[in-house]
């Protein structure tokens, strides 16, 4: 079996209603960079995929970087002087800055706006704010909800706890026929966040379910872990085992209407590239590339210079491009089981062209074969595909001098990796090229 063949079965799966359902179950949690609801998320995950998980003590050194202490929150509220709560955790675990420390006291209107957070812009959403690194507490709300409150004292409470404790991460290893690897990564630290990042989540699982049947040619590692924090952390704590990373994609933004985007690794024209591309390209629909920046989501990390790694990021509507992005917005509506179907069919279709990606060389490099005497031309398929298959096979027996690849070839000739696929398969069965 190879990775085509997982391509075929897609069609009769509802991978789509199954991404959706994990969704939807992982939604309510209250994630953050570290604590017991990114635990409880990778304990779902578990049920899916089985991911190790590991635990990196707050105060670890990770390269300039410290794991940091944990925060758990077990409850929130600013309540009136006639004791509602007019902002409540129990509703929307937005409401809080993540990583507040905790509080507990009687403040007036004014102290209180000094931490508060809305959107005037879009006045029924409320924001998605973090505080990881600076010590301090707040409450996100609608801008509605903001103008709603009276002149008069609250009493303001916030449960939680920032202590030593624990990042906790996920990691699953599926080896191949090589030790070479495919990196999938994607954050898992939002809290009641759907495109960013539980598509990204249910994606990368779903990925993982799908390459557990086949017969592989790299070996896959995907990881599960808190932005950038997380990248950091991995990267100092397994820098041995980075050289055997040949080629990985960032996971987030996978579930929205909008068309496919892909930023390119730092290296720009590396294999992970070309193979995205390929595939964007030939998919009959709209799509956007962009070069790297250093800014974004964990391939920031694995793109720096000290590792260089060829890691894109393959989305649909890019970080802040979006007006849900980091709000309320951002819910089970925004995300549909569609759109993150034909994600999942462009990330196998660009493994697929990873897979397959070999280097052949002809055993007849003077002229051409005569391929009516070999019955070639009967086996190249109907009348339709007959005419590229054709021209397929003829792009491969020239172009297979043992130095180009077949993603070389299909680049070359325009034809889809599949067709360049099909008619080297044939070739190979009839000896007239060799893998290299
Ligand atoms: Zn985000």
């Amino acid at each position: 079996m190879n990775i085509n063949d997982i391509k075929e079965t897609l069609g009769t799966c509802d991978f789509g209603i199954d991404m959706m359902q994990l969704i939807s179950k992982l939604f309510p949690i209250c994630r953050s960079i570290t604590g017991r609801g990114f635990r409880e998320t990778l304990n779902v995950l578990k049920e899916q995929v089985p991911l190790l998980v590991h635990e990196v003590p707050t105060g670890t050194r990770v390269f300039d970087w410290t794991v940091p202490k944990e925060w758990n929150i077990n409850d929130a509220y600013v309540k009136n002087s006639v004791g509602d709560r007019v902002i409540d955790f129990q509703k929307s675990n937005l409401h809080v800055v993540s990583y507040s420390l905790p509080v507990q006291k009687t403040v007036s209107l004014n102290e209180l706006k000094a931490h508060l957070f809305t959107l005037p812009e879009y006045p029924e959403w409320i924001p998605y704010r973090t505080s990881y690194y600076k010590e301090d507490w707040g409450f996100c709300l609608s801008h509605n909800q903001f103008l709603a409150l009276k002149d008069e004292n609250y009493e303001v409470c916030i449960d939680a706890s920032l202590q030593e404790g624990n990042l906790s991460y996920g990691e699953y290893y599926l080896p191949g026929e090589a030790e070479e690897e495919v990196l999938i990564s994607c954050h898992a630290c939002h809290p009641s966040l759907c495109n960013d990042n539980l598509s990204g989540i249910a994606l990368s699982v779903f990925l993982a379910k799908c390459l557990r049947s086949l017969s592989l040619r790299y070996s896959y590692r995907f990881l599960f872990i808190p932005g950038t924090i997380g990248s950091i952390t991995w990267l100092a704590l397994n820098e041995n085992a980075v050289s055997h990373i040949q080629h990985g994609l960032v996971v987030a933004c996978v579930g929205d209407p909008g068309k496919m985007t892909y930023k390119k690794s730092r290296q720009g024209n590396a294999e992970i590239d070309r193979a995205v591309m390929h595939v964007l390209n030939k998919s009959g629909e709209p799509y956007e590339a962009i070069d790297f920046f250093p800014y974004g989501y964990d391939e920031r990390q694995y793109c720096s210079p000290g590792f260089n790694l060829a890691v894109g990021c393959l989305m649909r509507t890019p970080h802040g491009r979006y007006p849900e992005y980091h709000t309320s917005a951002d819910d089970l509506n925004l995300v549909r089981e569609e759109y993150l179907e034909n994600s999942l069919i462009n990330y196998l279709n660009t493994l697929g062209v990873l897979e397959g990606n070999w280097k052949y060389i002809t055993t007849n490099p003077k002229c051409e074969p005569q391929l009516g005497k070999r019955g070639l031309y009967e086996a190249i398929g109907g009348q339709k595909e007959r005419a590229a298959n054709q021209m397929a096979l003829l792009w491969v027996l020239n172009l297979s001098d043992g130095q180009l690849t077949l993603l070389d070839i299909a680049e070359r000739s325009d034809l889809p990796f599949e067709t360049i696929q099909f008619a080297a398969n044939i070739l190979e069965r009839h000896a007239l090229i060799q893998k290299c």
